[in-house]
């Protein structure tokens, strides 16, 4: 691999060099589960067993790995902050796994960093099941939890205990859209010697590369954007500490939560065109977020890409563009807002997102129902769309008519 290649380039061939013997162009699937040895321990070709090692899931970790230490280079020719002057060192440092879902990966980080008694800091603004994984089920392993806004830094300081392990940050935030200022919060973390982790599913690496800005790990749902065509489950985590990359290749051969051959080819195909998609999807959400912010059935619209959102300088500075997320309210409270969403013909009523097509969905009802009575509970009148790549006039005019119904 050029070290010079941008992330476009290493889109397509990072971790996908031609095989040497066959010459595929691109990566096989390699439906195997286990591999011959040469006398007994002699493995011939660095495969054992394809829980801990197959080659089609390890060209998507390289690939990956790669995605997330490119440098970003805005709309405007300039960088993200992140340490592009090392990159090519910190690319060869930086060190990416794949798993069945995210939430395995989230699972076998938590589990594989934290011990029983141990502390972790979530955002007030995250994804449900994340919340679930931690407040439901990992409670009863001894892990406990703080929530707070990840916006005040005063307020996280002030929930750091001597237990916390872990700081919890997903910037976009799922499905609030706050921005949080990854620098700042690294820095804060690692005063206090807590680690700090990115879910950065809503950004993709194409807008936002976390490790730059000095987060200790990356966590994705490559379901979503990196994946990209709503067909298939997948996670990773990706992280540039070595001795963190050991402890957690360790616990994805223990646990075994892993991504198989054919789910790690189609998230390696769907990373191909990123940067292309991600592109598309930028222009429509701000084509939306603006139609939105003026209609008359509106009353609040979130995107970090318009000029007053909260979090729109520090979505500027650090990400290359504002994403294909948008949430807003609806006047006339859950009643109208779930009229909305049954009302649409080319969003489809869906969970999920980051696909090519464009769905809509009811938080409260949908993906954040596990969040209902907790400090995480988002506003009923609120409706998340997951902006595609259609032809942006049937998505402006599809809502309006729904807007309308
Ligand atoms: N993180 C975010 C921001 C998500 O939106 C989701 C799923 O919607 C997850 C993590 C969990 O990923 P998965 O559904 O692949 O387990």
């Amino acid at each position: 691999m050029n070290p010079t290649w941008d992330f476009e380039t290493l889109a397509i061939h990072a971790g996908q060099e031609p095989n040497p013997v066959t010459g595929d162009v691109t990566v096989p699937i390699h439906q195997t589960s286990t591999y011959i040895q040469d006398g007994v321990g002699g493995m011939r070709s660095g495969y054992e067993y394809s829980r801990s090692g197959n080659p089609t899931r390890t060209a998507l970790e390289e690939c990956l790995a790669a995605l997330e230490s490119s440098p970003i280079t805005r709309p405007d020719g300039t960088g993200d902050g992140s340490d592009d002057g090392a990159h090519s060192e910190s690319r060869q440092a930086t060190v990416a796994l794949a798993f069945a879902s995210g939430l395995a990966a989230e699972d076998t980080l938590i589990r594989a960093v934290a011990k029983p008694g141990d502390h972790v800091i979530l955002g007030n603004d995250a994804y449900g099941g994340t919340y679930r994984l931690v407040a439901q089920v990992l409670n009863r392993w001894g892990i406990t939890h703080s929530v707070v806004s990840l916006q005040d830094l005063a307020a996280v300081e002030a929930a750091i205990t001597r237990e916390t392990t872990l700081i919890w940050c997903e910037t976009p935030s799922n499905p609030l859209l706050n921005i949080t200022d990854i620098q700042k919060v690294a820095a804060l973390a690692h005063s206090h010697n807590v680690r700090l982790v990115v879910d950065n599913t809503f950004a993709s690496p194409y807008l936002q590369q976390p490790l730059g800005l000095g987060a200790d790990l990356v966590v994705h749902s490559t379901t979503k954007y990196l994946g990209g065509h709503s067909d298939v489950v997948g996670g990773a985590l990706i992280t540039r500490h070595a001795e963190l990359a050991e402890k957690l290749r360790y616990h994805q051969n223990a646990m075994g939560a892993i991504s198989g051959p054919f789910d790690s080819w189609l998230v390696l195909r769907g990373a191909k065109t990123l940067g292309v998609r991600m592109d598309r999807h930028c222009d429509n959400a701000a084509a939306v977020a603006n139609m939105l912010s003026e209609h008359k059935a509106v009353e609040q619209v979130f995107y970090p890409g318009l000029v007053d959102h909260e979090g729109y300088e520090l979505a500027q500075s650090q990400m290359r563009r504002a994403g294909g997320m948008v949430s807003f309210r609806v006047k006339g409270g859950e009643s109208a807002a779930l009229k909305v969403c049954e009302s649409t013909k080319l969003f489809t009523l869906a969970e999920s997102l980051g696909g090519v097509e464009s769905l809509i969905e009811h938080p409260a009802k949908m993906t954040h129902a596990s969040a209902a009575g907790s400090d995480l509970e988002v506003p009923n009148d609120l409706v998340r769309l997951s902006v595609g790549i259609e032809h942006v006039n049937d998505l402006l005019d599809d809502l309006e008519q729904a807007l309308n119904a």
